[in-house]
């Protein structure tokens, strides 16, 4: 028996789950599988795993355990659900890469989806539960889609062997087609369940033009509108990322600022301003330092600024025409002024934020405010904002694309799809009508696409080739995925691990077609089942697996936490707003221009290049204590600094996991590599990017003014560029290796490093 607080008993009761607990619990005794639709807050996260708890799904020492794409919802959704049932968190618990409160006595554990992946590589049975929620289906997110492909296979198995399994997949949209009527993954479709949401509608508000550059002005002033002119009630803004997030909050507050020494709020809101400052302050008070996380769950950390994750997809309620709440989308009437009257409570929302920040968004504003949230992606489904009456959105997302040939990256802003601003636009209608300000025309709108693309087939997918290799899955192309990625995709996964040397070579014999097939299915090496425990990409996790030689290890595991972290260096190349800020930004370049020359070295260093300069930086700042000082002084972020300083730490324990005779520990006190060393790491960093390879352009190429200075690689017939802020623009070596290319007003090279002549 549960023991719920009559407030938490009152709260339920308006979720319309309850309302089919009866109906969900009898298809859950009655099929091995079952699929839950229902409109965001509608109650599935929360109440579903309390519904298995009731029917002692957790009883005879097994677990509930329940899947998220996203880490935000993992911690928030475990904390929220202890409190409702009333439980410590020691039985309500939650376990995110390298984190989490599990103990065990834990009988319903939230965890986001890579944990359930690397659990069932211990134990492929999961004999540890007896249910299984896939929560936020609809993401589609690549390991989500994996799950689902594993948890069509172990759910039979655990039947055959007389300790059955449940399996519920949960989305919050009605396209589950390619889970329902996938005759590979289930052969009896699982039946769906639909949860009738009680949303209020919606009245969709769209511009009449459509902002192309300025967005962030446009929500702006779409925002400042809606506080001064209509009724009370939250408002909910979508942005792409994390920068563009804080920039509006800065806006918004100094528009309708608090007045001084008005509750905690006016010290939260100046803690803000500097991010840096704020953690630093902090630390002091606290003696410890609060590091921010990293998204380890997608096997590399998540760069700072390039937005939230992507995965949308959805259908919202929508009512079409014009009504009095109309606000207009004239500039001429959208001067703003300042109205502090009424303070706009204004808070930041995003995967990276720290848990406590996020936590404020479920509490009511201080009275006389109004909410404010600006938020990326994460809004969108996986987190329920209680009194959001306004949402306004910018109708873009932020996503990398990969050029599928030529692996070159790009990060692009992006419309995102009708079922993702549909998503939108119901946060609105949850505990009253809504309205739903989009920030572009209805044309704009008709030419989205209707529903963005599984992740899976939109990235390389050579990490999850390596993990589902380290299962034993040998035949990836067969593997039941509820969309598989491509042929080629696979086979050049398959590819580049045979040249990593994390798969075994395919024969070369018999004939083309065997060949192809063969190469298709090749067996993991032991160097392979290494690489796959560590938390890193393949060609990364090469360089750890070799790291051993010449006692090269905490070098490398410095290098790769450096290059896994995003934009080390702050973007000082940005435009000055002001003289007095050019001429700081002119020294702060010049400084930055210096401390780079220092980090690259001399001599043999000199060759290590951008990655040299990497571990320069990494060695500093650490010597320095990684202080937001330090950081500001030299150009570098802070922030990528304290992650990099996280990562180093979970890197060296993988390591020491993997072969503990190494006993490798994080040195804060490095000193820089021997040449001997440098000469060691440029053959370890050969190793890992060595598919990586380019030439300086020669010969006839050079007639064309286009090739001047360029290098040629064995995928693209376009040239590639060494950036000038590189250790090697000057040096411009035969042959150097690289990170990735970007393509940006060019395509460049990052995190270049030369390579010997042989
Ligand atoms: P779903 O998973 O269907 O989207 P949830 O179970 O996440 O729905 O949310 C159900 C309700 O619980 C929502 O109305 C939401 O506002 C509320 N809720 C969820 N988490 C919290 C929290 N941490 N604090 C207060 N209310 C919450
Ligand atoms: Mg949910």
């Amino acid at each position: 028996p549960v023991d719920r607080s009559p407030e938490v008993q009152e709260a339920r009761l308006k979720l319309p789950v309850l309302a089919e607990e009866q109906v969900i619990m009898e298809a859950v005794r009655e099929n091995p599988s079952i699929v839950i639709c229902g409109e965001t807050g509608s109650g599935k996260t929360t109440q579903v795993p309390q519904f298995l708890y009731e029917a002692g799904y957790a009883s005879d020492g097994r677990m509930i355990g329940i899947t998220e794409p996203r880490r935000v919802a993992a911690v928030s959704m475990s904390h929220r659900v202890a409190k409702e049932m009333n439980l410590p968190t020691q039985v309500v618990s939650y376990q995110i890469r390298y984190e989490g409160n599990v103990t065990s006595d834990t009988k319903i554990k939230f965890m986001t989806d890579g944990v359930l992946l690397k659990e069932i590589q211990k134990d492929f049975l999961l004999q540890k539960y007896s249910a299984i929620i896939i929560d936020e289906a609809h993401e589609r997110s690549v390991y989500t889609d994996i799950l689902i492909g594993l948890l069509s296979r172990i759910v039979p198995l655990r039947n055959k062997k007389g300790m059955p399994m449940k399996l519920l997949i949960m989305s919050a949209t009605l396209r589950v087609e390619d889970f329902t009527e996938n005759q590979r993954l289930f052969r009896t479709p699982p039946p769906v369940i639909k949860v009738d949401a009680r949303q209020f509608p919606v009245t969709i508000h769209f511009n009449k033009r459509t902002p192309l550059e300025d967005y962030t002005g446009e929500a702006f002033h779409k925002t400042c509108k809606i506080h001064r002119m209509l009724p009370p009630g939250g408002i909910l803004v979508f942005l792409t990322g994390q920068a563009e997030v804080h920039s509006l909050c800065r806006r918004l507050r100094k528009a309708f600022p608090f007045r001084k020494g008005n509750t905690a709020t006016a010290e939260d809101e100046e803690a803000e301003t500097s991010e840096a400052m704020r953690k630093f302050k902090k630390a002091k008070q606290k003696k410890t330092v609060s590091l921010p996380r990293i998204d380890l769950d997608n096997y590399s950390a998540l760069p700072v600024d390039e937005g939230d994750e992507d995965r949308e997809a959805g259908i919202g309620d929508e009512e079409d025409g014009d009504s009095d709440l109309d606000l207009g989308d004239d500039p001429a009437d959208a001067e703003e002024k300042a109205d502090g009257s009424i303070p706009l409570y204004v808070l930041p929302l995003y995967s990276l934020l720290a848990p406590e920040q996020q936590a404020k968004v479920f509490r009511p504003p201080p009275p006389g405010t109004r909410l404010c949230i600006i938020a990326t992606n994460v809004a969108e489904t996986s987190l329920t904002i209680p009194g959001i009456k306004y949402v306004v959105d910018c109708g873009r997302v932020k996503k990398r694309f990969y050029d599928k040939v030529t692996g070159v990256s790009s990060f692009k802003v992006t419309w995102t799809s009708q079922a993702s601003a549909n998503q939108r636009a119901g946060r609105a209608g949850r505990t009253e009508p809504g309205h739903c300000y989009r920030l572009y025309s209805s044309a704009v709108f008709g030419d989205f696409t209707l529903f963005s693309e599984a992740e899976i087939t939109r990235r390389p997918v050579e990490d999850l080739v390596l993990q589902m290799k380290d299962l034993n899955i040998e035949k990836v192309v067969n593997f039941p995925f509820p969309t598989p990625p491509s042929t080629e995709a696979l086979v050049a996964a398959e590819q580049l691990l045979v040249s990593l040397g994390a798969l075994e070579e395919p024969p070369c014999t018999g004939r083309l077609k065997d060949m192809q097939r063969a190469k298709l299915s090749c067996p993991i090496t032991p160097l392979g089942r290494a690489m796959a425990s560590f938390p890193v990409a393949p060609r990364y996790a090469k360089m750890l697996a070799l790291g051993k030689q010449q006692d090269c290890l905490p070098y490398v595991i410095a290098v790769v936490a450096a290059m896994t972290v995003r934009e080390i260096f702050e973007d000082l190349d940005r435009p000055a707003r002001s003289e007095d800020e050019s001429s700081k930004l002119n020294q702060r370049r010049a400084r930055l221009t210096q401390m780079r020359r220092l980090w690259a070295g001399q001599g043999a260093s000199l060759l290590l290049g951008d990655l040299m300069i990497m571990l320069g930086a990494v060695g500093a700042c650490e010597f320095a204590g990684c202080t937001p000082r330090f950081c500001e002084n030299s150009g570098l972020r802070y922030k990528a600094m304290v992650e990099i300083r996280k990562l180093r730490g979970q890197l060296t324990n993988a390591v020491n996991a993997v072969c503990p005779e190494v006993g490798v520990f994080v040195d804060p006190k490095m000193t820089p590599p021997t040449e001997h060393q440098v000469v060691c790491l440029r053959q370890i960093v050969l190793a890992g990017l060595g598919d990586h390879l380019a030439r300086r352009a020669q010969g006839e190429d050079l007639v064309d003014p286009k090739w001047k200075n360029a290098y040629k690689t064995p995928l693209m017939d376009e040239p590639v560029f060494i950036h000038p802020n590189s250790a090697l623009f000057k040096t411009l070596p035969e042959f150097v290796v690289y990170q990735e290319i970007m393509e940006t007003s060019k395509m460049y090279m990052r995190g270049v490093s030369a390579v010997e002549a042989e």
